[in-house]
């Protein structure tokens, strides 16, 4: 019998696999891989809305659906992991659960990740020279996530990332 902490790690493996294979729309494969961890897919408009308006990627299911399909498989093992004896296994099982979510989801962000061409560098090193013009600074003081870099569009949001849940800081 596989132990719980080798059920997390090919679940994880099968949701990073499916996820960045798929269409940002979706597919069948990664909608039942939903269905089956019990998360409701987003309806199409919305997973249109998260790749048109969401931090560039370059495919792959709406990294919010990500979060939730990896935060079941995080909640099915903590389960079996309050049932278990204090030993060993158990004390790996309870630091692997710890960053399980968050871990998953740096990867699963930089899989797909828009392709870095040298004109991108450049344009990112002229969007990141900070403006020492004082005064107006649009933006200067703007909260982003922290996973994905999503700013947060205005005061009355809330301080979790709509795209990918992260936190917002
Ligand atoms: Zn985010």
């Amino acid at each position: 019998m596989a132990t719980t902490i080798e059920w997390l790690e090919t679940s994880a493996a099968r949701v990073l696999d499916t996820a960045s294979a798929c269409p940002p729309l979706g597919d069948p494969g990664w909608d039942a891989l939903l269905v089956e961890l019990g998360v409701a897919p987003l309806p199409p408009e919305e997973r249109q809305k998260h790749f048109t308006e969401g931090p560039k990627r370059r495919g792959g299911a709406a990294p919010i659906e990500v979060r939730l399909a990896l935060t079941a498989i995080h909640d099915r093992a903590h389960d079996a992991w309050k049932r278990m004896n204090v030993d060993d296994e158990e004390r790996r099982l309870a630091q692997k659960l710890s960053s399980f979510v968050d871990e998953g989801m740096r990867e699963y962000l930089k899989r797909v990740a828009p392709a870095v061409t040298t004109a991108s560098i450049f344009a990112n090193a002229r969007a990141t020279t900070p403006n020492y013009g004082g005064g107006v600074g649009a933006g200067m003081n703007q909260m982003k996530c922290v996973a994905c870099g999503a700013p947060r569009k205005n005061a009355s949001e809330s301080l979790v990332c709509v795209y990918c849940g992260g936190k917002l800081q």
